[in-house]
């Protein structure tokens, strides 16, 4: 891939990335805490602003391609910031091209079924961008640190017991490797939070009456089972993360750095995919040459043969765009030396 900004994207979410294969312990191995010492919070709306452009770029290019479906999957605790991430990082893109999922405590008609028979339905399209809110994984977070919903999944006796979680985790890295073999990209988020960053959020929930919505007695009780969804969380990273699913760990107690990574790591997977509009033939490019002819024929007296023309040299002429990208361009320039340095200082 030519482009530079591959590059500087990848060398900047590589340290978020799970190694395939690697024993995660969470709060050994990740701080929730973290931002890059070279980035500032006043240069956060910057960066994320460039990343929203080049989603809403190459989303457009991916509708057109109509080969590739991207599956993004948000994962986090209560008050980990899924909402606020989804708002900000998809502000640019076109709402057709895109489809948020949330997943809620399972229906009766949910749970007649197989576990993974409600992901699979909402699943992207070729073409689109489906965003999980909760995922599929939640069937082995909330449900393994909770049994009493398994049991509630009906499942056969031999389905239960011992290895079950194993199994559980082979099931969804063969289900996610059968649909990245079909042209499907996952892309699997996981926010994490501290524990005293959670307290602070639920407390601003508690604080502001408009945020008061959003708190649920239910959020605080979780709080009890911490340690065991930091486990469940640390198990599941172990082993669900793959060559053709890896899971990205995102810093989440600075919203605004967060969502700096989350957008870099979309950003990363739409160039990666690199789609392109479709190049149209030869015979169908004389069909749009000769409806141009006749649609240039039909213009009233006095009016230009093809005014739309004479506006596309006008818009290219005045540069707005090479403008934006150029100081965009510029802007990443700066980033990728401060990274150079700071790789060189830890060196
Ligand atoms: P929220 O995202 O705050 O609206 O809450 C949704 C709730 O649904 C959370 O408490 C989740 O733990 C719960 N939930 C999501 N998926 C499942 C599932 N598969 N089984 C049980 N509970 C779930
Ligand atoms: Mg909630």
């Amino acid at each position: 891939m030519p482009d530079e900004r591959v590059k500087l994207l990848a060398e900047f979410i590589e340290p978020l990335r799970v190694e395939p294969g690697s024993k995660v312990k969470l709060a050994r191995d990740f701080d929730p805490g973290y931002k890059a010492s070279f980035l500032k919070k006043k240069d956060g709306a910057a960066i994320l602003q460039a990343g929203v452009a080049v989603l809403a770029e190459y989303q457009a290019r991916l509708a057109a391609q109509d080969t590739w479906g991207v599956l993004v999957c948000l994962q986090a605790l209560d008050a980990g910031g899924k909402d606020g991430t989804i708002r900000h990082v998809m502000s640019g893109v076109n709402p057709q091209g895109v489809r948020v999922s949330s997943f809620k405590v399972p229906s009766a008609e949910e749970l007649d079924h197989d576990y993974l028979w409600r992901y699979a339905q909402r699943l992207p399209g070729r073409g689109e961008i489906g965003v999980f809110n909760r995922s599929h994984y939640e069937e082995v977070l909330v449900v393994r640190v909770h049994p009493e919903l398994l049991d509630r999944q009906k499942l056969p006796a031999a389905a239960r017991g011992k290895g079950m979680w194993a199994r559980r985790y082979r099931e969804i890295n063969d289900w996610e490797h059968f649909l990245a073999d079909n042209g499907f990209k996952v892309v699997k988020l996981f926010l994490n939070l501290s524990k005293e960053e959670q307290r602070i959020r639920f407390l601003r929930r508690l604080d502001l009456p408009e945020k008061n919505w959003k708190f649920s007695a239910a959020d605080a009780r979780e709080r009890k089972y911490w340690d065991d969804y930091q486990a469940a969380f640390s198990d599941m990273l172990s082993h669900t993360s793959t060559e053709w699913a890896p899971w990205y760990v995102i810093p989440a107690d600075h919203k605004w750095f967060a969502r700096i990574c989350v957008s870099s790591v979309l950003a990363y997977t739409l160039l990666d995919i690199d789609p392109r509009y479709p190049v149209v033939d030869a015979a169908r490019q004389d069909d749009l040459a000769q409806t141009k002819e006749l649609l240039e024929a039909e213009a009233p007296k006095g009016a230009a043969a093809d005014p739309a023309r004479a506006e596309i040299a006008a818009d290219k002429q005045d540069g707005q765009e090479s403008k934006r990208a150029r100081k965009q361009r510029e802007r990443m320039k700066k980033v990728r030396a401060e990274l150079a340095k700071a790789a060189k200082s830890t060196a």
